[in-house]
């Protein structure tokens, strides 16, 4: 199924796809084609070029140094991105604290964060999860008691991707435990380098650092750094998902691995051999799925974008998005075989490059890596309850 793009979409899609070939080396789109991590350095400097380029916040306002575009040219704008192996940004600070800080921020806090994400000075990660909350994320019990213009935080959080390189912590953290479990909760923005913060690794199966667990004891954190107003911190966080759950469909990633299997199949005579009639078949289902949810998330998107109410609708696209990424990965893996092993997933030594010279695709490690999509940002099943309720009304 194709779209017919308006004549300035058409024009857009050129400009980027100009500004693409023009700054994207292929030495750092390689990396991403390859699904081998990209060095943070180059990931910043990318970052840096785009905010020349006035590009590298779509989903922020103009007058904070975003671009105002609508929700389907942010979308028109990812699949190019993504399809053309640019590094992703970092989400945390684009995608989740920036917007809730030009939401609740105070001056002071606009001035001093917003710059800084938007010149990649500064990396977040995110801290709600706790080892008793997950799903159930209002049960959360990290303390952070009132001592005069401080919070005291004593707890710890779980599954925090990134904190290892993060230079604060987006946090929930209880501040009236008397109250109902919602209204009981702030947000507070926190420098990880005060002193009670600890970070310790959760390793993956295969030995890799894909998490960490941060403890917080007598952590003394100043008022100024919470967001928004004491105990309202559940209505921030629920708001700084807001129109970001309409990008959670994973169109552009699906179209970008679709097409690296595409690459494999047309490329690689000494690849995929074996391939039965079923792999064809199987390939066509998940193209058709991937039309259909396109289809769906741009029917979102245009209703968002012509002031119409969206409701639970892309709980939708989070869970068919992150199957199809699952499925088309299988694939893959399917045609590169072994050789998409890195040695690590072999030998647990660390060393991530890839088994052998004929290809330099980590096709396994991103295959396990998005394994974690059916769990991170509200498990398939809780989708499934959402949908359920609340789209079908049963
Ligand atoms: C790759 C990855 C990255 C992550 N990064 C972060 C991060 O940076 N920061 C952060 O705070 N957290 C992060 N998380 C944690 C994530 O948000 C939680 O794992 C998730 O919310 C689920 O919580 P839980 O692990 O405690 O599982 P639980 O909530 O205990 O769920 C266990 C099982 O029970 C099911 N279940 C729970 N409730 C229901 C229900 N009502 N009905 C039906 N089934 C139910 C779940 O679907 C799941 O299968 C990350 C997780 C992953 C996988």
């Amino acid at each position: 199924m194709q779209y017919q793009l308006s004549d300035s979409d058409l024009l857009f899609r050129d400009d980027v796809r100009g500004f693409l070939s023009r700054e994207l080396p292929p030495a750092i789109s390689d990396l991403v084609r390859y699904s081998q991590p990209v060095p943070m350095q180059i990931r910043k400097d990318w970052t840096r070029k785009l905010h020349q380029q006035g590009w590298a916040a779509p989903n922020w306002p103009v007058e904070y140094g975003g671009t105002g575009w609508s929700m389907s040219r942010r979308q028109l704008f990812e699949v190019e991105m993504r399809t053309h192996n640019a590094p992703e940004l970092e989400g945390f600070g684009f995608n989740m604290v920036g917007p809730a800080i030009i939401r609740y921020g105070s001056t002071e806090q606009k001035d001093f964060f917003l710059p800084k994400i938007l010149n990649a000075e500064i990396n977040w990660c995110q801290g709600y999860s706790e080892p008793q909350s997950g799903s159930d994320l209002a049960s959360l019990k990290t303390l952070a008691a009132r001592e005069g213009d401080d919070y005291l935080i004593n707890g710890s959080k779980i599954w925090t991707s990134a904190a290892e390189h993060a230079d604060y912590i987006f946090a929930l953290v209880r501040t009236d435990p008397s109250a109902k479990k919602q209204l009981g909760i702030s947000f507070l923005l926190i420098d990880m380098t005060l002193p009670g913060i600890e970070v310790r690794p959760v390793l993956a199966f295969n030995g890799k650092r894909l998490w960490n667990q941060v403890f917080f004891t007598d952590v003394r954190v100043p008022r100024q750094h919470r967001l928004g107003d004491e105990n309202q911190g559940w209505t921030v966080a629920k708001n700084l998902l807001g129109n970001e759950r309409l990008m959670v469909s994973r169109v552009a990633e699906n179209k970008r691995i679709l097409s690296r299997l595409h690459e494999l199949l047309a490329t690689s005579d000494d690849l995929g051999g074996d391939l039965e009639a079923s792999f064809y078949k199987r390939l066509a289902e998940l193209e058709i799925r991937l039309s259909g949810l396109e289809a769906t998330a741009s029917r979102l998107l245009s209703r968002f974008d012509l002031g119409q109410s969206i409701g639970a609708e892309p709980s939708m696209l989070k869970l068919l998005g992150s199957q199809l990424v699952q499925e088309l990965d299988r694939l893959l893996y399917e045609v590169i075989g072994y050789y998409g092993l890195p040695e690590d997933a072999v030998s647990r030594s660390g060393d991530v490059s890839p088994v052998h010279s004929i290809s330099s695709d980590m096709i396994a490690s991103a295959m396990f890596h998005h394994r974690g999509y059916t769990i991170a940002g509200g498990t398939s099943e809780v989708q499934h309850n959402i949908i359920a309720k609340q789209v079908l009304e049963l």
